[in-house]
């Protein structure tokens, strides 16, 4: 079957700025691939490449055609900065949107598959953040694309809002849809991707599933157990690597089956396990790994604003035992 993307070596600059420096890359159809990367980091510009709505040096295809001349009906996008026309009701808004197709989808069934029914006569101004998130999606999805690119599609988005999202985006790919979004959120890029890429000053540094991504890069296993006593500078041979805090010990790399074994030794020590828990690196460990940017505490790329007040809580300083 034809790719849905094939990127070869794409080129983006603006004036002396590259914003982006030679992206090859192929998604195949059915695919979800997330983008991801810090601010600045040429996501937004390699999306406009990939529809043909900024210049660029290099090749593009959409099932093998040139992005400026791709049939609009197969191909839904929704930019980042995509704002409606606010005194518009959502189902009018979906509704102009369809009108622009000899084929749409009824406005009906979109407010239905974007869960916008009870609000669908509610003016655009006056819903949250999240249903007007889900409007603008909605409206990409009038002409039943085979692709789907999605710039930030969950920004500002509360939780629970962005969980409908992603269960709607996770019912449209099992369908054979083709999606590409950016995210600042790892979870999501986790959660939906088949694929990720990570962008960094306008390159593709690691692009791969997740769990590959994870097993490459996310670094290993951490049980953490809080201790009675504390365990101070614990002078005890585990036989992994440990670390401890004011009232935690850190244990790197156990698998799940040793962990009673690990509590076992320490109660024979006089050493009681009050809580614990153990945690695999995730898509943020990874992140972490190739950017050196911290993240917020719910997983999102920060602004370059917010990361000396809420970045990562990693960094808290433990005395390491080999
Ligand atoms: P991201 O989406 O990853 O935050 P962008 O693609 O928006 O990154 O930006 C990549 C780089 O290109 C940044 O350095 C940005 O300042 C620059 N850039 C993007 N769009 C423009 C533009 N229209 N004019 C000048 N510079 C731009």
């Amino acid at each position: 079957m034809t790719d849905a993307i094939v990127a070869e070596d794409v080129r983006r600059t603006y004036g002396d700025t590259a914003a982006l420096s030679g992206v090859s890359l192929t998604v195949a159809a059915g695919e979800v691939f997330a983008l991801v990367g810090p601010n600045g980091a040429g996501k937004t510009t390699l999306v406009r490449a990939l529809t043909g709505t900024t210049d660029y040096e290099g090749g593009v295809a959409l099932f093998g055609e040139d992005p400026r001349t791709f049939d609009r009906s197969r191909l839904g996008l929704l930019p980042q900065d995509f704002t409606p026309h606010e005194r518009l009701t959502a189902r009018e808004l979906i509704a102009y949107y369809a009108g622009l197709y000899d084929d749409a989808h009824t406005p009906g069934r979109i407010l239905t598959d974007v869960g916008l029914t009870d609000s669908a006569e509610t003016a655009y101004e006056d819903l949250s953040g999240g249903q007007q998130r889900r409007v603008c999606v909605g409206t990409t999805l009038v002409n039943d694309p085979d692709l789907l690119i999605l710039d930030e599609p969950t920004t500002g988005i509360d939780p629970a809002g962005r969980r409908r999202l992603w269960e709607l985006l996770e019912e449209l790919a099992a369908a054979g849809t083709t999606v590409v979004l950016t995210t600042h959120y790892m979870a999501e890029a986790q959660r939906l991707a088949d694929r990720v890429g990570l962008l960094a000053e306008g390159e593709l540094v690691a692009v791969d599933s997740p769990a590959a991504l994870i097993d490459a890069h996310g670094g290993e296993t951490r049980l953490t157990i809080e201790t009675t006593p504390a365990p101070g500078s614990l002078d005890l041979d585990l036989g992994y690597r440990t670390a401890t805090t004011d009232d935690e010990l850190l244990v790197s790399d156990v698998p799940p089956t040793e962990i009673g074994t690990i509590v076992e030794e320490l109660s024979e020590e006089g050493i009681e396990a009050e809580s614990l828990s153990w945690m695999e690196p995730t898509l943020e460990d990874v992140y972490l790994e190739l950017t050196g940017q911290a993240l917020g505490r719910g997983g999102e790329v920060l602004a370059e604003d917010d990361e000396q007040t809420t970045g990562s809580t990693r960094t808290s300083a433990v005395e390491v035992k080999q």
